[in-house]
């Protein structure tokens, strides 16, 4: 049994996976099991729903083996020739700013290294941006204003040690879980250790919070000030640090004074509490996400709250300092390595002339750029207006996660030349490219990543490449060598790749910056190859450790510096055509896109719907019921959405997930509907509070069905999920079908010849068909005038081997209890049977339910909603507790 340790391609986390290859006969990806590292520093043996499900998700199916070009199958080298030759061709007739990348925090640092050298170096462009521009770019900048460079001070031990954390914008429960699982781990070895949220959304993360501050969306800048003021009127502020180590304070505090504190819609009492709590406590830690990024105010936002921390001299030290955590696996990596715009390699300014010239000579590059290239946003602008003529794409999605996102469908439609190198051409980004090229996937390709705590951690292949796939840097290589810099681009393995960039590393250590990794410049392959997680810098007088401590910053002074700040609400704000503010986010079981969460069912049967949150009492007076569907409308795009009504949401706000694509719902990509409006400083587009109208879907028949194979929908609304043993959809439509059983067959893809056992009632427009082979369901659809109130994860799990006769009831019979929606994915828990447990059982606390069922005992993801359930169903018992 071979065991390869790896990091897990999901979240800043950075978790440490063991991958085991089990013996037996079957395909490797059938032989894989995944546990955790308890060797790696930053989970400790832990994973979350998503890492657990790993193995679930590197079978083939829908994996692009081969290299296209205008959808016919051919060489990669004919595919290469043709990208170096037509790149070459625009940067002659139009200039080198006429193309551009736009890659991913999926790149590995290697990739990320190669894909930068060749852009700004070897084409002489700026133009290649990184989808951690929607993700964490307000960080990036608010850091490099505050401390002179992209430093996260700290590390996640400060969690641990602090003695309150303050979660500003951050669903850490469902977005990090791991990391909250170790704070949840904290606070429950230690009670006092205090957890205030600060969000407009009641998240799952605030179920360990001491205190909740659901804030109007934007006004978080006015609330770090008033916080600020607290400070200084308290004689919280450290005199002694300010003074040695910071600038700016004076205009910061004057700049506070002036702010206007209502605008956050917080009573007097939730204020003075969380001031008087901040200011008396020394071991604080604000930990942030995109709550406070994805704003057109994200990088104010972070200065607000790196001020608080400066001011009072609470950085650098243990359980101590504001923390940026990042969305992606390798989000860190790229802002290393220069896969921003703006940014050159190893935190070096493209401002910098002497910087510049560096870099330059150290890549023998006389073409290096100038200046820095488009923003994402503006980048695809650029391609709409015919500017940027070429764009390689690289393991993102644009298409779906791009503010105005039909805009970008139709910008990448009219480009004259798209290639996109992926593992799947069922993206709708890859739907629009020329050429498509086969990229490696996790576990096929090798590495390095940086989490969240500046640790780099060796992501290694254990499983063979299939087909023609290549990884990214070996393609963006041979790219660079056809276009005519076959020295630089003479790479051999990402070893060599990593020990260029080490090298380069130094020579920003010599300028006084951050990131320096030399160190680990002249490491061998097998030391590459055995490379432990290390958190940067890795110099030969330091390894790792915390940031500002000591009071020294990265500034042309040496101080930290404060900004004077005011808040500014959203770009938009709701008015009579459009008056929900729009909150868009991430779920606990799916990642980005779904291009690869979406293989599990058992990640899919947690939520298996695009949705809609909204508050009850705007559900009521839309005349929304739950199960409806709502019709979500701005200037820019509509998504139809099930609703889900819940009071974690606030009156006039509403809240959709990001992850829904054009591949799995007829009209869920939400980015669609949200404006593309940007902060001024980091780029980072506001999809946190965009304006929206919500309207019910009118429709007069829905359905639910079931198949083994992929079902072809052909109505205004479907969405599509994997379940065991097939698909199970969701449907409706404005006016019923005249035919259902021809309906159920175009559906399935099933013959004329096919014949239903049938249930209807068609008075009360009621219409089940179930297709089967002998005792094996094949598909099966239940209709009616109402939303469908069957159990469906029971009748999701009758794909897979016999199915019941009896299945049109739509319900298990008494024997066999219904499950429900499923909470615990580790074990496929369900809510019925944790209500059952709660009711029957009268267990009343998550400990009790985990002891019963499992369910919360392994990842522990899904606890606070198991927490929710009992609050819901035994509000007495929890009254006691
Ligand atoms: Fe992966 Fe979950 Fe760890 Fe994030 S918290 S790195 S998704 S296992």
């Amino acid at each position: 049994m071979t065991t390869v340790r790896t990091t897990c391609p999901y979240c800043g986390v950075g978790c440490g996976v063991k991958a085991q290859l089990l013996p037996g006969d079957g395909a490797p990806e059938d032989r894989i099991a995944i546990t955790g590292d308890p060797d790696h520093p930053a989970n400790l043996g832990r994973l979350c729903s998503k890492g657990s499900a790993l193995a679930e998700t590197i079978w083939l199916q829908d994996r692009l083996l081969a290299p296209k070009v205008n959808g016919v199958d051919t060489s990669w080298d004919s595919a290469l020739q043709l990208v170096a030759d037509r790149f070459n061709a625009v940067i002659d007739e139009h200039g080198p700013d006429a193309v551009a990348f736009y890659v991913s925090g999926q790149f590995l640092t290697e990739d990320y290294y190669v894909a930068n050298k060749l852009m700004k170096g070897f084409i002489g462009s700026g133009n290649i941006d990184t989808n951690s521009r929607l993700c964490m770019a307000s960080s990036v900048a608010g850091h490099k204003r505050a401390f002179g460079t992209d430093t996260v001070p700290g590390l996640y031990t400060d969690l641990e040690e602090a003695d309150l954390v303050v979660l500003v914008g951050s669903n850490l429960a469902w977005c990090h879980p791991v990391l909250y699982q170790r704070l949840v781990a904290a606070k429950t070895a230690r009670p006092d250790l205090k957890v205030v949220t600060v969000d407009p959304r009641r998240t799952a993360t605030a179920d360990i919070a001491d205190l909740h501050l659901g804030l109007t969306p934007g006004s978080d800048v006015a609330l770090f000030n008033g916080l600020l003021v607290h400070l200084h009127e308290q004689g919280a502020v450290d005199t002694g640090f300010v003074l040695d180590h910071v600038s700016g304070f004076d205009e910061a505090v004057t700049a506070a004074y002036g702010d206007d504190l209502s605008v956050t819609g917080l009573a007097p009492a939730e204020l003075e509490a969380f001031f008087r709590l901040w200011a008396g406590t020394r071991k604080v830690v604000t930990l942030y996400s995109q709550g406070v990024n994805q704003s057109s105010s994200g990088a104010d936002k972070v200065n607000a709250i790196l001020n608080c921390h400066l001011a009072t001299g609470r950085i650098g030290h243990p359980g101590t300092g504001p923390f940026s955590v990042t969305g992606q696996p390798n989000a860190m990596g790229g802002r290393e390595v220069g896969g921003l715009a703006n940014m050159l390699a190893c935190h070096l300014d493209i401002e910098d002339p002497a910087h510049r010239d560096a870099v330059r000579t150290f890549w023998d590059a006389p073409g290096l750029t100038e200046t820095a290239g488009l923003k994402a946003v503006d980048m695809f602008r650029a391609v709409a207006d015919g500017s940027i003529k070429a764009i390689w794409i690289a393991h993102t999605n644009p298409v779906v996660t791009l503010p105005e996102a039909d805009a970008v469908k139709a910008a990448l439609q009219a480009c004259d030349f798209v290639v996109v190198s992926d593992i799947t051409a069922r993206a709708d980004t890859a739907r629009l490219a020329d050429v498509l090229l086969p990229a490696s996937a996790w576990g096929e390709k090798d590495g390095t990543v940086t989490n969240s705590e500046r640790c780099i951690s060796r992501q290694r292949a254990f499983l063979p490449a299939p087909g023609d796939t290549r990884p990214d840097w070996a393609m963006m290589a041979e790219v660079g060598r056809r276009m005519g810099h076959a020295r630089a681009f003479d790479f051999a393995s990402p070893a060599e790749i990593f020990r260029e960039y080490a090298a380069l590393s130094g020579i920003a250590g010599r300028f006084g910056r951050d990131f320096d990794i030399s160190a680990l410049a002249g490491i061998t392959d097998t030391e590459y190859a055995d490379l432990q997680p290390v958190r940067w810098p890795v110099t030969g007088v330091r390894t790792g450790g915390r940031f500002f401590g000591d009071g020294a910053f990265f500034t042309p002074d040496g101080k930290g510096r404060m900004l004077a700040l005011q808040n500014r609400l959203p770009a938009a704000m709701p008015d009579a055509d459009f008056p929900f503010v729009l909150n868009t986010g991430r779920i606990r079981d799916q990642w980005h896109t779904m291009t690869r969460t979406a293989k599990s069912p058992r990640l899919s049967a947690h939520l298996a719907e695009p949705f809609l949150e909204i508050h009850p009492a705007d559900a009521g007076n839309l005349g929304l019921k739950p199960a409806d569907l709502a019709q979500v409308d701005s200037p820019h795009g509509r998504a139809i959405l099930r609703v889900r009504i819940t009071d974690s949401v606030q009156p006039g706000q509403v809240f959709a997930p990001m992850h829904w694509t054009g591949e799995n719902a007829s009209a869920a990509r939400i980015d669609a509907v949200v404006a593309a409006v940007t902060d001024p400083v980091s780029g980072q587009p506001e999809t946190k509070a965009a304006v929206a109208r919500v309207t019910k879907f009118q429709a007069q028949s829905f359905a639910f069905a079931l198949s083994v194979a992929e079902p072809a929908p052909d109505a205004p609304y479907w969405a599509r999920a994997r379940a065991r043993g097939g698909w199970r959809t969701e449907l409706a439509w404005a006016t019923p079908p005249a035919d259902w059983t021809e309906t159920a067959r175009a559906l399935f893809g099933l013959p004329d010849t096919a014949q239903p056992i049938t249930v209807s009632d068609p008075a009360r427009g009621i219409h089940r068909l179930a297709f089967f082979e002998g005792q094996k369901l094949v598909a099966a659809l239940f209709a009616g005038p109402e939303p469908v109130a069957v159990s469906r994860q029971y009748l999701a799990g009758q794909l897979d081997g016999a199915a019941d006769l009896g299945l049109l009831s739509g319900q298990p019979g008494a024997d066999r209890p219904d499950p429900g929606a499923i909470v615990c994915s580790c074990f496929e828990v369900g809510v019925n049977t944790i209500r059952s447990a709660i009711a029957e059982q009268g267990l009343v606390t998550v400990e009790a339910i985990g002891a019963a069922l499992r369910a919360g005992t392994n990842c522990g993801s899904c606890r606070p909603e198991i927490r929710a359930l009992i609050e819901a169903n035994a509000p007495n018992q929890m009254a006691a507790e």
